[in-house]
């Protein structure tokens, strides 16, 4: 995201629906910034002998209705200002979701595709280090984001555990199966996406069936939207995004009858780079970076990162798109979102469209309370009876108010932070 500042997105989104919600300045002050940040160094001893030392951050924007929640992230341009923007945003989706977690979101700048499974693994111990004191199944509870793992969760609960004396999966969402997790989670932001596609097409009338869709990414969620999208809606996907970590570059793997998501994901590495010999050979075409944005579809479904539909390439996207569901988080900058509510294209904003992981997380966090694990059937079920509710809530604000999809889904969400604040006598 080469100029936009995703914080200062985030509060110009908020400051738009402040002002039409006419907010008390007190209020806005205290949603406006993170309530905490933290700011660490990780010295970890790397496979050669050498100590290297990494940039760890953790922000918990607010936790009025529940502890903290959100992921972490491993990058390498990682920056507060990154992680203050998506801690802001799960206090959001948590909101709209309707359940009872605050926002936060932690950071690594490293990128995990140059260390070795020991090297990360002990990165992971370090940031627990660092934060156990301010973590917790009753205060902030981490789980993955772009490039962390359910295998790091795993650490991570693990470190978390020694050092407090007692097993404690509630810490951490996100973990793998047997080791705490939740049957769906893996499934859940994808699907997630799609139970709100599903729902904006009975609203607009359309029928699923035979309906196009171009994605942007080939991470977890995107591959989870497309199969939903293939397998639950009976539509067709033509493309998806991918970054290649071999060329430093992101391309479109297109083939128009409809790609196989099974398939690609069969070609794709650990870190998630499709091998491009290996789909050309079976007949992909590999496009530019951009040409998912240009495609002749109904739905398009960025699933990757944030800051892709800028006021530059929104001009690309055909007239014939109907539907935006932003599986990312922040992948329309706001200029560019002024230009779609001018076009009428029906957005369904990313903290409610792909509010799906966390409101999985929150059930993986219930099961571990309980001591007690559901089948993948009833999670699933639980998850689109949450999205489903989620999606009309905003919708009906949307009407009753006369606003479009984002600023209804804000004003659902900052009506309910600030009740929670008002009853616990904050504001
Ligand atoms: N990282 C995911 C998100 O942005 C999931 C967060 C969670 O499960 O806590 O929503």
């Amino acid at each position: 995201m080469a100029d936009i500042n995703p914080f200062e997105m985030a509060q110009r989104q908020f400051d738009e629906v402040a002002d039409q919600l006419d907010l008390d300045a007190g209020v806005r002050a205290m949603l406006r910034w993170p309530m905490r940040e933290f700011y660490f160094r990780i010295p970890v001893r790397m496979d050669d002998g050498t100590i290297k030392v990494f940039q760890g951050f953790r922000v918990q924007h607010n936790d009025a209705r529940g502890p903290a929640k959100g992921g972490i992230r491993w990058a390498a341009n990682e920056t507060i200002d990154t992680v203050r923007a998506l801690a802001t945003w799960m206090t959001w989706k948590c909101a709209v979701a309707d359940i009872p977690l605050g926002g936060g979101k932690g950071g690594v700048v490293v990128d995990p595709a140059t260390l070795s499974v020991g090297e990360k693994e002990r990165i992971c111990r370090g940031w627990v280090d660092q934060m156990w004191k301010n973590i917790g199944p009753r205060n902030d509870v981490p789980a993955p984001d772009v490039g962390t793992t359910p295998q790091m969760m795993g650490w991570m609960m693990d470190e978390y555990s020694k050092l407090t004396g007692a097993f404690t999966p509630g810490v951490i969402t996100g973990k793998p199966l047997g080791g705490g997790g939740s049957l769906g989670r893996t499934e859940a932001t994808g699907f997630g996406v799609i139970y709100t596609v599903r729902e904006a097409m009975k609203h607009l009338k359309i029928k699923p069936k035979g309906t196009r869709a171009a994605i942007h990414g080939f991470g977890n969620v995107a591959q989870y939207a497309a199969i939903g999208f293939i397998e639950q809606l009976g539509g067709t996907v033509v493309c998806v995004g991918c970054w290649d970590r071999h060329d430093k570059k992101a391309y479109t793997y297109t083939k128009e009858t409809g790609i196989d998501p099974h398939f690609l994901l069969s070609i794709t590495d650990q870190y998630g780079t499709i091998d491009k010999a290996k789909a050309k050979k079976a007949g992909y075409l590999v496009e530019d970076a951009n040409a998912w944005l240009s495609k002749d579809v109904d739905v398009l479904i960025p699933a990757a990162i944030e800051g892709v539909i800028t006021a530059e390439t929104v001009t690309k996207i055909h007239k014939n798109v109907k539907i935006i569901a932003e599986g990312a988080n922040g992948p329309t900058t706001p200029d560019a979102d002024a230009v779609l509510k001018k076009r009428g294209i029906f957005v369904i904003p990313d903290f409610l469209a792909n509010a799906g992981g966390v409101t999985c997380s929150y059930f993986e966090g219930v099961q571990n309370d309980m001591n007690f694990y559901w089948s993948k059937e009833e999670v699933l079920a639980k998850l689109d009876q949450k999205m489903t509710s989620a999606f009309h809530a905003v919708l009906d604000m949307s009407r009753s108010r006369k606003v479009y999809m984002r600023n209804a889904a804000y004003m659902v969400a900052i009506d309910r932070v600030v009740q929670a604040m008002r009853l616990r006598g904050w504001v």
